[in-house]
Parts: structure tokens; C-alpha cells; sequence
């Protein structure tokens, strides 16, 4: 891929304040595009701003609830004012609150769900116009490995990524006449923050079942992500790509 390639792209990526969505906002920075970068902790997106601008990049934090629709909409509003447009939007932010299902409350269902998913729904609504208008856009969603075939005490992990992809493909049939493509990316087992907190048992059962024989890691994911930001990728939409070590062929 050409350096500089996103020159003059604004990308928003949600979760930059670790793991794998700060090494996509870190990965799209490098490429030339303008991050504006969002999670709750406002302390560790400005470390991620600051070491991207170290790098010569430009970034700036904004603290963003995706889990809150008046959050999502104050963030928007306020990214678009510095910023003028959104070109590029990786809706990463996630998380899990595992149990099995007969234990699983129904405050836990919903906050996973309205996290994962309502927040990509409502943010990708809140700046869909922006891309509209540039007649180009690109909006990523990270949905994993277990949306595609579940996993025992993930329920609500596993209908919100799963909801991702529906999500992604519904988005891409409806967005692609103003030439912005939606795709989403299927991570596997990467290690991070989200994954460290699994025992060994757990860990050494999911590479059992990696091909390739090992984690991926952030960077293997922010990869594809900057791939499907390209103009190289401008002909795939609603695709699911997978970046999984073969842990899953779909
Ligand atoms: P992580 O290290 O736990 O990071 C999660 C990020 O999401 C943090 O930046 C967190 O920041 C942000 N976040 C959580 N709740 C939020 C909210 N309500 N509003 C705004 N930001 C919020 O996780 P990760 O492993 O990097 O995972 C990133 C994405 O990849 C997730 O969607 C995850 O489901 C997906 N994924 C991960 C793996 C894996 O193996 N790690 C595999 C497949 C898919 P704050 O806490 O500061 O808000």
C-alpha cells in the first residue's frame, strides 16, 4: 500500500484508547489520514493522540459513551465541527460480560448489546451524511470470529456481533449508490486486554483450533482495516473478513 495513501481522510475510530483500536487509529495515522480518536477514558486517548502526534501524525481525542445515544450524538457533533467531515469510520469498541446463558441477566444482555451494536448503528447514523455528501466513505465494523459460530457463555457477545454483520450488509446496500462501501472485520483470538482476562485452559483450548498456531495480534487486524480504507478496496462491500489464523473458513 502506498504511504500517505489517506491523505486528507478523516477516519473516527471508536475504542482508540487501547488494544486493537488504537493500533488501527495508529496504523490509519501513518497512512496520512487525520484520526479523531474515541472511547470513555479520555486520560488514555490523549496518550494515543500524543503518541501519534510524536509520529508526525495528527489526532485528537474525544470522549465518547457508545453505549449512550446523547453521548454518540455530542461526540459527532463535536468531531464534525473540528474536523469538518468524517471519511473513515471503525466502529471497535466492545465488550463482553460472559456467563452461561441460563445465569445471564438481562441488564448484562442488553448493555453488551447496546454497546457492540446500537452504538455502531447509532454513530455510523450520526455521520453517514458527512460521507454521503463527499460521495465516498468507508464505515468498518469489528465484529469477531464469534458472531460467525458462537461460543458457550457468550450469548450476548456472539447476537451482537453476529447483528454486526446483518448490520454491515444492510448498511452497504443502502450506502453504496453514494459509492461508500461497508465491510466488516472478524478477528479471532487477538491478544489483548480483552483476552488476557481468560485462563490458560481457555487459551491453550482456542489455539488448538488455530491453523496457523498462533494469537493474532492488533496489528494483524489494523492491517485489514486499513486495507478496506484503501481506494484499493473500493469495489468490496459488505464482505466479512476474516482475520483469524483459519480458526473459522466461512
Ligand atoms: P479492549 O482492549 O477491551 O478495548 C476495548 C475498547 O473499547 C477500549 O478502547 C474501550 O475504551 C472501548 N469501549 C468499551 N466500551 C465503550 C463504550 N461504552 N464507549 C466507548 N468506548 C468503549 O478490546 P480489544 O480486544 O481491543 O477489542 C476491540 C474490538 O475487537 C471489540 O469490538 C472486540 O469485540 C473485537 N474483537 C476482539 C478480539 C480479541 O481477541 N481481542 C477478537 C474478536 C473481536 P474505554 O474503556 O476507555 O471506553
Amino acid at each position: 500500500m502506498a504511504e500517505a495513501s489517506l491523505f486528507g481522510k478523516v477516519a473516527l475510530v471508536t475504542g482508540a484508547s487501547q488494544g486493537i483500536g488504537r493500533t488501527c487509529a495508529i496504523e490509519l495515522a501513518k497512512l496520512g489520514a487525520t484520526i479523531a480518536l474515541a472511547a470513555r477514558s479520555a486520560d488514555k486517548l490523549q496518550a494515543v493522540a500524543a503518541e501519534i502526534a510524536a509520529s508526525g501524525g495528527t489526532a485528537e481525542a474525544f470522549a465518547v459513551d457508545v453505549a449512550s445515544e446523547d453521548s454518540i450524538k455530542t461526540g459527532a457533533k463535536s468531531i464534525l465541527a473540528t474536523f469538518g467531515k468524517v471519511d473513515i469510520l471503525v466502529n471497535n469498541a466492545g465488550i463482553t460480560k460472559d456467563t452461561l446463558a441460563l445465569r445471564m441477566k438481562l441488564a448484562d444482555f442488553d448493555e453488551v448489546l447496546r454497546t457492540n451494536l446500537t452504538g455502531a448503528f447509532l454513530l455510523t447514523q450520526a455521520v453517514i451524511s458527512s460521507m454521503m455528501k463527499s460521495r465516498w466513505g468507508r464505515v468498518i465494523n469489528i465484529t469477531s470470529v464469534v458472531g460467525e459460530v458462537g461460543a458457550a457463555g457468550q450469548a450476548n457477545y456472539a447476537a451482537s456481533k453476529a447483528g454486526m454483520i446483518g448490520l454491515t450488509k444492510s448498511f452497504a446496500r443502502e450506502f453504496a449508490s453514494r459509492n461508500i462501501t461497508v465491510n466488516a472485520v472478524a478477528p479471532g483470538f487477538i491478544q489483548t486486554a480483552m483476552t488476557d482476562s481468560l485462563s490458560d485452559d481457555q487459551k491453550a483450548a482456542i489455539l488448538a483450533q488455530v491453523p496457523l498456531g498462533r494469537y493474532g495480534a492488533d496489528t494483524d487486524v489494523a492491517a485489514a482495516v486499513a486495507f478496506l480504507a484503501s481506494d484499493a478496496a473500493g469495489y468490496i462491500t459488505g464482505h466479512t473478513l476474516d482475520v483469524n489464523g483459519g480458526m473459522y473458513m466461512g
